[in-house]
């Protein structure tokens, strides 16, 4: 099983991160020997695999980005940029340059009705519960009506930047719109380019097993905190955001996760629409003693592509 880790900035500035960064644009090797001790021979391995990811909002993270050294860029194995900004009212996503030798550049957008408050600002999925204000105060744009100008965007964001791949989804949060609108994000998937882009379907469900995927990815956020996942905060009482009662610890101490017994790091019912419920379950197979497969193929691509 192989290991990697995630960083997310989901509309965070990289506030505790920066420093962290800025060290990495001098020394990355440093900066993983110091968070990373080699337990049982992990560390090479983790060493190997934890070349960050990074899925900032296009939209704000631009100041993330600029902030950025831009030897930086070149320490990430892929970066996928969410196309959120599309969703936002600046109706645009920033890409920044980086060299397609080094970083495999991908996107990604979620199809969503847009929810548009004057005292909110939702993320790209909320759902009619989500809605703070009184009707008049208030605007929900059906997706649907959307689509069109969508396609264009991502045609036109596809032609300029020739990504990798764009994984299109759709709102786990709405699971009984999932089936009619996979097939519609399908559909414009083949029009723009079936090459490089496709609708991944991921309906959520309560997986089988307790979590234990933080520790093949540990998801490390913008505040500095670790995750189990990049979707926890979905379930209904985190409320969309990051705190700190979801995270396992924080970035330094990412690797006396693996100097100590795999814990329960969640509670079993926290998560009823997971969407890395198979995840979570073959990992929990394996620890029940399940041999790890061997893949009979190439290895994937791009880890993080669940
Ligand atoms: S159960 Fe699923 S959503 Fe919950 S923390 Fe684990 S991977 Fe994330």
């Amino acid at each position: 099983m192989s290991l990697s880790a995630s960083a997310i900035s989901n509309g965070e500035q990289f506030f505790a991160l920066k420093r962290a960064m800025a060290d990495a644009a001098r020394d990355v090797d440093a900066l993983l020997e110091r968070i990373l001790p080699a337990p049982h021979g992990l560390h090479a391995r983790i060493h190997e695999a934890v070349r960050y990811a990074l899925f900032p909002s296009g939209k704000q993270y631009r100041t993330g980005w600029k902030t950025a050294h831009p030897n930086v860029l070149d320490y990430f194995t892929w970066i996928r940029i969410s196309m959120a900004g599309l969703d936002h009212p600046e109706r645009t996503v920033y890409v920044p340059s980086i060299d397609p030798s080094k970083t495999t550049l991908g996107f990604s957008w979620i199809m969503s009705d847009s929810y548009e408050e004057p005292s909110h600002k939702h993320g790209w999925v909320s759902t009619p519960e989500d809605i703070r204000t009184p009707m008049e105060n208030r605007k929900v744009v059906m997706v649907e009506d959307r689509l069109p100008w969508i396609e264009e965007q991502i045609s036109a964001y596809v032609e300029n930047h020739a990504p990798e791949y764009v994984r299109l989804l759709c709102n786990c949060l709405q699971p009984e719109l999932i089936p009619k609108r996979h097939a519609q994000l399908q559909a414009m998937a083949n029009r723009i380019d079936p090459d490089r882009v496709f609708s991944q379907f991921k309906p959520p469900r309560q997986p089988r097993h307790k979590c234990a995927k933080v520790y093949t990815r540990p998801c490390l956020n913008a505040n500095g905190l670790v995750y189990p996942c990049d979707s926890v905060v979905l379930n209904k009482t985190a409320g969309h955001k990051f705190g700190s009662q979801w995270a396992v610890c924080a970035w330094d101490k990412v690797g006396e996760l693996y100097s100590q017994p795999i814990r329960q790091v969640i509670e079993d019912d926290i998560c009823p629409n997971c969407v890395f419920s198979d995840q979570v379950d073959f990992i929990g197979d394996v620890i029940d003693g399940m041999p790890t497969p061997i893949p009979d193929s190439q290895p994937p691509q791009h880890l993080n592509f669940t």
